[in-house]
């Protein structure tokens, strides 16, 4: 499949993994728009969080058990961070591929951009 992210799953494109397990991995986002920011996606294709389900919802879990460690590793829970999923067009969703994005080290404006 034509999916960067799944590229990047399979190792086909390679990336330094900031976290990995048998379903999760995590990257820094190639374009950081914080001086932390970090990519979280299942190793398995899912297009978007509107795509989820009760069969495949608990992926989002994974994800965020994935997230909870990385906050720590990167040591973001004191100041705290964003934790964003973009759901298509209006939210600016460019990979179809679903992804959590982590961003931390500085402070964010709300309501977002
Ligand atoms: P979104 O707009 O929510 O679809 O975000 C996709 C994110 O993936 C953007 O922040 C991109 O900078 C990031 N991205 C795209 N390609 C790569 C890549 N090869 N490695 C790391 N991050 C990427
Ligand atoms: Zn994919």
């Amino acid at each position: 499949m034509d999916c960067i992210f799944c590229k990047i799953a399979r190792n086909e494109i390679k990336t330094e993994y900031v976290y990995e397990d048998s379903e999760v991995i995590a990257f820094n986002d190639i374009k950081p728009q914080a001086p932390a920011h970090i990519i979280v996606i299942p190793r398995k294709h899912i297009e978007k969080p509107d795509d989820l389900n009760k069969d495949n919802s608990r992926i989002m879990q994974k994800l965020y058990n994935a997230a909870l460690k990385i906050v720590e590793l990167k040591k973001l829970t004191t100041d705290g961070y964003r934790v964003v999923l973009n759901c298509g067009k209006n939210a600016g969703q460019e990979v179809a591929h679903i992804h959590m994005h982590i961003l931390g080290g500085r402070k964010f404006a709300w309501p977002p951009g």
